[in-house]
């Protein structure tokens, strides 16, 4: 298969870290027959600096012609950089919300793995960790309340403010019928989680989910109430396979799923549209204050590649490659800095892509 892929290095350790993921793309293409091509973009602080604004019109449509794209992580220290001197519109994180907007990037993908080599990270009981976890939070990305009409104003001297949450029925049945493909091709289990007990959205959302899942006869679909998912995330984390939601749901209950994990450098991240393109990333940001060092764990972007591999090509085996040298890698006790714990070895960011490229069979 020929993969032609764009680039965004970005700032601070997203160039170390994407470096070491091409390196173990290339390592699986060689192994198992594939082309890929790469062409390089730059976003966030990096196109400030050259271009005088985060995203140009130019890497836009590089990346819409492109099958995917790969990215590491943009944006400088905001207390100290001088791309936060410049208004909101200007900063680095401008360019990626507009670059996820001029991509229609609506379905919001973030796995929450507890690999068994890192159980200790863990900060739920050992009972529960022991049983371990592997669930993908899907969320809707471009709809709900932050995108609703809402205003301040003053009525009989008091101030009042409105925010407005509204889903149509085809903002919910495409996202719906993401999910239900995505369980597919994991355990064949979907929660839908909503407030349908007291929110009318929530019970569209409830009605179109049912109707999508009558064409997924495979797949198990049951509904939960968003309270009721933020104990259960905490009581019994391994009943999860994939968990479809809205938009601020999800962005809550991803942030608790990710925590439980208790390892920020582990955790990838993809934002898709209604085709099989995506925009693959790790979940946490530029990491400034390691920026340059070969300390980073490079392991979330690498997790990223692999996921791109699956859902944007559906190369399961070759994703799958990925994920058991990852695994091998952590059997034999290597640890970057920020995973690591006693009686294991230390490795750099550049070390930890090459253990990864030697353990891909
Ligand atoms: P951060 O995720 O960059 O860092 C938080 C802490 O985690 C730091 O101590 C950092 O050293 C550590 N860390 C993060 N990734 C690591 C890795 N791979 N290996 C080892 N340690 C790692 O969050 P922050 O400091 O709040 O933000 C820094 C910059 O990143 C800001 O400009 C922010 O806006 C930006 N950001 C970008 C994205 C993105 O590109 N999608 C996401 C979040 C934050």
């Amino acid at each position: 298969m020929n993969m032609n892929i764009a680039c965004i290095s970005g700032d601070g350790i997203g160039p170390e870290i994407v470096a070491e993921a091409k390196k173990v793309l290339d390592k699986v293409s060689s192994v198992y027959g594939h082309e890929i091509s790469y062409t390089d973009v730059l976003m966030g602080g990096c196109s400030i600096d050259v271009n005088g604004v985060p995203l140009t019109d130019e890497t836009i449509e590089i990346c819409k012609n492109s099958d995917a794209v790969l990215m590491g992580s943009i944006g400088g220290n905001t207390s100290t950089s001088p791309w936060y001197k410049l208004e909101p519109s200007k900063r680095p994180e401008a360019g990626l919300l507009k670059l996820r907007k001029s991509l229609n990037l609506f379905a919001n993908l973030r796995p929450a793995v507890l690999y068994p080599q890192l159980r200790g990270a863990c900060p739920l009981k050992e009972e529960i960790s022991a049983a371990g976890f592997d669930m993908l939070i899907m969320r809707e990305l471009t709809g709900g309340l932050y995108f609703g009409e809402r205003k301040t104003y003053e009525e009989n001297g008091m101030m009042k403010a409105v925010d407005t949450l509204t889903y149509t029925e085809e903002e919910i049945r495409r996202i719906a019928v993401k999910g239900f493909e995505i369980a597919k091709v994991r355990r064949g289990k979907v929660t839908s989680v909503d407030k349908a007990n007291v929110l009318d959205s929530s019970r569209l959302w409830r009605k179109i989910v049912n109707e999508v899942a009558e064409d997924y006869p495979d797949v198990e679909v049951e509904h939960m109430l968003v309270d009721n998912c933020a104990m259960q995330l905490v009581k019994d984390p391994a009943q999860f396979d994939v968990i479809l939601t809205e938009n601020m749901f999800g962005d809550i209950l991803s942030d608790e799923a990710s925590m439980v994990t208790g390892s920020i450098g582990m955790l990838a991240s993809a934002s898709m549209n209604d085709t099989s393109f995506g925009l693959y990333e790790p979940s946490h940001g530029s990491a400034p204050d390691i920026a340059g060092l070969n300390v980073a764990n490079p392991l979330a972007t690498i997790i990223s590649a692999a996921m791109m591999l699956k859902y944007s090509f559906g190369l399961h085996t070759e994703s799958e490659a990925i994920e058991k040298a990852i695994s091998s890698v952590l059997d034999q006790g290597y640890r970057t800095g920020d995973i690591m714990s006693e009686g294991m070895k230390k490795v750099s960011c550049s070390e930890m892509g090459d253990l990864v490229v030697a353990n891909i069979k």
